[in-house]
C-alpha cells in the first residue's frame, strides 16, 4: 500500500460526525463515500478509536436530539396558543 497523495484533494476537517473518514494509512480525515480510501486502499475508520471521543460523540448526538425535541415541544406551544 502506497499514499498516491489522492487523500489530500478529499481532505477533510477532523470529525466522524459529519460522516468523515479516517485513514489510518495517510493519517487523514476525509470526504469520502466508499469504505476504502480512494487513495492507498486502506479500510477507512468511521468511528472513534477511543472510547473517550466516542462519548463526546454520543453526547453530542444526544444533545442534538434534545435541542431538536425542545424545539418541537416550542412550536408545539406556539400552536396551542393561537
Ligand atoms: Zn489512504
Amino acid at each position: 500500500m502506497t499514499c498516491k497523495c489522492i487523500c489530500i484533494r478529499h481532505k477533510a476537517s477532523r470529525g466522524y460526525a459529519n460522516g468523515h473518514k479516517l485513514c489510518n494509512y495517510c493519517n487523514l480525515f476525509i470526504k469520502w463515500d466508499e469504505l476504502w480510501c480512494p487513495c492507498c486502499g486502506n479500510k477507512l475508520r468511521t468511528r472513534p478509536r477511543h472510547s473517550k471521543y466516542k462519548a463526546k460523540l454520543r453526547i453530542k448526538k444526544q444533545k442534538e436530539k434534545q435541542m431538536q425535541k425542545a424545539q418541537n415541544k416550542n412550536s408545539n406551544i406556539i400552536l396551542h396558543a393561537q
